[in-house]
């Protein structure tokens, strides 16, 4: 059973968003928390270590962007780390659909022992490289919507991430401040088929500050020299 104070918290957290949450999906964010914070001893999955403060820098801050997602979407997340925003997405939103691609093995094990505790269906874990993936067949243009959050800046994101989705599909990106992002973007989002359609800006806490999630849509197929090799995509960022 969830402790009193804490159901309270995330209540709050989550009713200031729209988001009603059953019990047993109360129960599942209990038990992400508590597996982060026991593999986050063993491996870096993040500097947050206090359940308020993971319940909002890491679950409430994937949500923002939870009205972005279209019903029964087939997401791939880039970079999925300790697993945001794609767990807190999947435990929402069972329609979603997620493959999970992050380029550290040791990681890998962690966000699959996460998929099978909280029994998630359509949740697939890949370990390698975006840069890689997005030019094998099987992945390129194949997924309708893409995310990532705190993965590289955003013109080098738009080369890992446009590759994956077919046109008419998005990219949800999760950032900080963006306005500067955004302009030094602006030729990689063109150049690999995307168009802005949507800057979302709020306030997480007086504390977390500003934050944006970023929508992206994809108007065309990405050219097929895109993505390049990692050298290449960080020496000479479009
Ligand atoms: N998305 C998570 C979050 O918001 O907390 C993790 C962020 S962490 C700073 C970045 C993660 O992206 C790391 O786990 C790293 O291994 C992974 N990563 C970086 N570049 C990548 C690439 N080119 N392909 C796949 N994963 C990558």
């Amino acid at each position: 059973m969830l402790n009193k104070c804490k159901m309270a918290f995330m209540n709050k957290v989550f009713e200031k968003q729209g988001i009603i949450l059953s019990e047993e999906k109360e129960r599942k964010f209990e038990k992400f928390c508590s597996l982060l914070k026991e593999y986050n001893e063993k491996f870096n999955l993040t500097s947050i270590k206090e359940d308020d403060e993971i319940y909002e820098k890491h679950f409430s801050d994937s949500l923002k962007g939870e009205e972005f997602f279209f019903k029964n979407a087939n997401v791939i997340e880039i970079g999925s780390g300790g697993g945001f925003p794609s767990v807190p997405l999947k435990i929402a939103r069972e329609d979603l659909s997620f493959t999970l691609l992050e380029a550290t093995e040791k990681k890998c094990g962690y966000l699959k022992t996460v998929g099978k505790a909280l029994s998630f269906d359509n949740f697939t874990v890949i370990c390698g490289r975006a840069e890689e993936l997005g030019k094998d067949s099987s992945y390129r243009e194949k997924f309708d919507m893409v995310t990532a959050r705190a993965v590289a800046r955003l013109n080098v994101l738009c080369e890992y991430c446009l590759p994956f989705i077919k046109t008419g599909g998005s990219f949800v990106a999760y950032k900080g401040d963006a306005e500067e992002e955004i302009n030094e973007a602006l030729n990689a989002i063109e150049t690999l088929g995307g168009k802005i359609v949507k800057v979302k800006n709020f306030v997480l806490s007086e504390k977390s500050g500003r934050r944006n999630v970023i929508v992206i849509e994809k108007v065309k197929s990405t050219p097929s020299e895109y993505p390049r090799s990692n050298g290449a995509i960080k020496k000479k960022p479009l």
